[in-house]
């Protein structure tokens, strides 16, 4: 996971502050020293780090501070305020112009994620802002870039504008915003040619579309692996062509977090999005504040819920409900219903984001085991139709074929069975309960 040893680190500095009944000028000394390290270990530039320390440093010795009664926790909460200012304070949301279409450009080195993130951009915006996007396919110097966003369009059932490698990018881009216009498309993503290096004549083209109409966004892709790198190429290409925020990528991979920490710093400009993996669905906005806390092992509780509202689907959980009620659940919902845990990621992500998780030992290391789940998921594949909605009928027979099938045995097919039995009988004894309320309140 990305920023596991600065996480580390600084849990293990602060665990020991925060128990303090009192702080004097040597502890906070010796506190920011650890600091220091953790952030130089994790490749945040040299100068932001210095400036943390001095900030921090400066507020908790402060009088209130040291005096207070709590003096410790103050200190934590020091480092988590600074920390959540480095990354850029408040949440930083989209602009949309008032104007239709919004433009967005993305720039960025070959390789960032420029293109997929194109994708899950628009993905992201159709699904949580309700925008109708538009994307462009302007890299006419790779068609395989051309390719690779015509189809992330079909995957997602997006209109891509593409006129293959003949126009220059420019054209291309004129055309879309036109194109837009008339089919009433608001937003207009343009995905950009990358080069594996900053160079004249890449900006050159990009300061050309960005001419055509004052994008409202330029969003520049950058690969928070790359580390420092990933800032340096940040502050070219602010200073080249201008950019109001950044998309950090492979921030699900373990990046040491340097790029997450010292971008806005170095730039002023904030990340605005990351990339948590590589499917469409996987862009979530930044919020400093709440990556502060993960880092801190305070947990990340609402990204969490966000994460499991956004996943359940609100008709099929009325269905279900209904079908609870009712006792007309079967294999096929209990399926459904777990595809949907799925869909909220890796469980082991999801337990990571608890207040505290990092310190639960064995945590760290813990992968878990998902091959359960598709073990559940290919033996009820392996099921007739009508075992799967009357599983009374599955005899030894059945269960031989269906273990066979599934490629599992007999005790797991059992197992499942069972678990399934049980369910139902919890949810008949649930619904009775409820039931008999409802009569209650309507004989009184
Ligand atoms: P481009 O050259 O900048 O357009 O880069 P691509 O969009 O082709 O992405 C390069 C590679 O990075 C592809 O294999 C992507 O699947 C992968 N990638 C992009 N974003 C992420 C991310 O957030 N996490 C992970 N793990 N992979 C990503």
């Amino acid at each position: 996971m990305a920023f596991e040893g600065l996480s580390e680190r600084l849990q293990g500095t602060m665990t020991k502050i925060k128990g303090k009944g009192k702080v004097n000028e040597a502890d906070v000394k010796e506190m920011m020293r650890e600091v220091r390290f953790a952030l130089i270990e994790a490749d945040v530039n040299l100068k932001v780090v210095k400036e943390f320390v001095k900030k921090v440093s400066e507020r908790a010795v402060g009088e209130d501070v040291m005096e207070s009664l709590t003096p410790g926790q103050q200190v934590v909460k020091i480092v988590k305020d600074e920390l959540t200012e480095l990354m850029g304070g408040e949440e930083r949301k989209i602009e949309f112009s008032t104007k239709q279409p919004t433009v967005i450009m993305m720039v960025g080195l070959q390789g960032a994620g420029k293109t997929t993130t194109t994708g899950k951009l628009a993905n992201l915006l159709r699904r949580k802002h309700n925008r109708k996007p538009l994307l462009v396919a302007a890299d006419v110097y790779r068609p395989a870039a051309i390719q690779q966003l015509e189809t992330i369009g079909k995957q997602l059932s997006l209109p891509v504008f593409s006129k293959g490698t003949e126009l220059s990018p420019v054209e291309i881009a004129r055309q879309a915003i036109e194109h837009a216009k008339t089919e009433h498309l608001d937003t207009v993503i343009i995905d950009t040619a990358g080069r594996l290096h900053v160079d004249e004549a890449l900006m050159q083209e990009l300061k050309d579309i960005r001419a055509l109409k004052e994008p409202d966004e330029i969003f520049l892709v950058v690969d928070a692996m790359t580390g420092q790198d990933a800032v340096n190429v940040a502050q070219n290409f602010d200073e080249a062509v201008g950019i109001s925020g950044v998309v950090l990528t492979k921030l699900d991979g373990d990046t040491r977090g340097g790029a997450a920490l010292s971008i806005r710093s170095v730039t002023q400009k904030p990340i605005k999005f990351v990339g948590m993996g590589e499917k469409m669905d996987a862009l979530e906005a930044f919020h400093p504040e709440r990556m502060a806390s993960r880092i801190l092992g305070m947990g990340d509780m609402l990204s969490l819920i966000e994460k499991a509202q956004s996943s359940v689907d609100e008709t099929k959980a009325k269905e279900l409900e209904e079908k609870f009620r009712t006792s007309t659940f079967t294999f096929d919902d209990f399926l459904e219903q777990m595809s949907q845990v799925k869909q909220m990621g890796p469980l082991d992500e999801i337990l990571k984001m608890l207040p505290g998780a990092n310190k639960i030992k064995g945590l760290e290391n813990a992968k878990v085991d998902e091959s359960q789940m598709d073990r559940v998921e290919a033996i009820i594949y392996s099921m007739t139709t009508k075992e799967k909605t009357t599983p009374e009928i599955i005899n030894a027979n059945r269960k031989k074929r269906i273990a066979k099938g599934s490629g599992t045995s007999i005790q797991d097919v059992n197992r499942l069975l069972k678990q399934f039995e049980d369910m139902k009988k919890m949810m008949k004894q649930m619904s009775g309960m409820t039931n008999k309320k409802g009569k209650k309140k309507m004989g009184m």
